[in-house]
């Protein structure tokens, strides 16, 4: 069996070589995407496996079917890049990856602590070598109450991870789990909205979810809420969010994810990449905390990436 490897990123080389050996695949690999430009490199392979973020077109498609490759798996969860209808039509067979919920529940909550105890501006103070406590009183978690939008599997275990700290926590799902009625209360959105401390968005992007957090939303929430979003950037419309932190309805912003991310992976994952004019303005502000879309990323989660790409390959063409 040969393979061909786009988007191979540095920390995957080791799991793609022990994986090829076990499985005896043979896999050439380049670090860029997948475009007509690259795609004679996977002649003469059965399968190809990408990363996610290479956008797959039709025309990319039927190349690949001239070329005699049927298979095509992606080492991400989402699949939003590729043109589905037309690997349907070209009988392309496309398979995704999966990894657990924890990494990005812990990533949540630490997003959520730092946010409550003013972390990023300790932490530039102590950069200057000024250990002051002024205006960096945080709360406790224990008297907040926190508002999960979307209870799948990674709101439900943020709320699982929440339990131990005592807070009160609110939840909004339209398909509410059995196995979260214990742990937190469902409501509506508003009165999520209304009574939450917290709100953190865990739910996934779609017609009704695109831009929920914008200036009607946030008239409803209490002043000086904290909001993390390790979902979808576009589940926030940024100059109406931009506007609740200068007004202070904002007390903090933690973000881990905006729209138009590909700029960035071309620049393997920099953060000191200006992504666009709103995204740079918003960093600077001491009470927003961003991140290069990296919640998932943990080695477990890179493991398990690269091992249902590999396998999900290997078993289409064995088939
Ligand atoms: P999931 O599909 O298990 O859960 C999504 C939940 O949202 C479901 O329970 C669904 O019923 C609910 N939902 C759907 N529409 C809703 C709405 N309008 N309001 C409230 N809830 C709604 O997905 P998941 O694995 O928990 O992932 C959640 C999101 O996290 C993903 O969609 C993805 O965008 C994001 N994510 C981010 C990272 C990262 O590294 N930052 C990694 C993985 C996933």
């Amino acid at each position: 069996i040969k393979i061909m490897v786009y988007e191979l990123r540095d920390d995957e080389r080791n799991v793609f070589e022990n994986l090829a050996q076990e499985l005896h695949v043979e896999y050439t690999f380049s670090h860029k995407m997948l475009n007509m430009e690259t795609i004679p490199l996977a002649q003469g392979c059965q399968g190809i496996c990408i990363l996610g973020i290479s956008k797959i077109s039709a025309d990319i498609l039927r190349q690949m079917k001239e070329m005699k490759i049927s298979y095509l798996s992606t080492r991400s969860v989402g699949f939003n890049n590729i043109d589905m209808e037309a690997a349907r039509k070209l009988n392309i067979r496309v398979s995704n990856a999966d990894y657990g919920p924890d990494g990005v529940a812990d990533y949540t909550l630490m997003l959520i602590l730092m946010s409550l105890r003013k972390y990023k501006q300790a932490m530039f103070r102590g950069n200057v070598n000024d250990y002051s406590l002024k205006g960096l009183q945080g709360k406790e978690m224990k008297d907040m109450t926190v508002g999960i939008i979307g209870t799948g599997r990674i709101g439900a275990r943020v709320i699982d991870f929440l339990s131990g700290f005592g807070c009160r926590v609110l939840a909004y799902d339209p398909y509410p789990q059995e196995k979260v009625k214990g742990k937190a209360t469902y409501t509506d959105l508003e009165t999520l909205y209304e009574e939450s401390d917290i709100i953190s968005l865990h739910v996934p992007l779609m017609e009704q979810t695109f831009r929920m957090i914008n200036r009607t939303s946030l008239s409803k929430m209490k002043n000086g809420v904290i909001v993390v979003n390790c979902s979808r950037g576009e589940l926030m419309n940024i100059p109406d969010v931009i506007e609740g932190i200068e007004t202070e309805k904002i007390g903090a912003l933690a973000l881990d994810v905006f729209e138009n991310e590909d700029g960035i992976y071309h620049f393997d994952r920099r953060t000191d990449i200006i992504i666009n004019r709103d995204m740079a303005y918003i960093r600077q502000f001491p009470n927003v905390i961003m991140t290069q879309h990296m919640a998932f990323y943990t080695e477990n989660a890179v493991k398990s990436m690269v091992s249902c790409g590999v396998k999900n390959l290997v078993s289409f063409i064995k088939e």
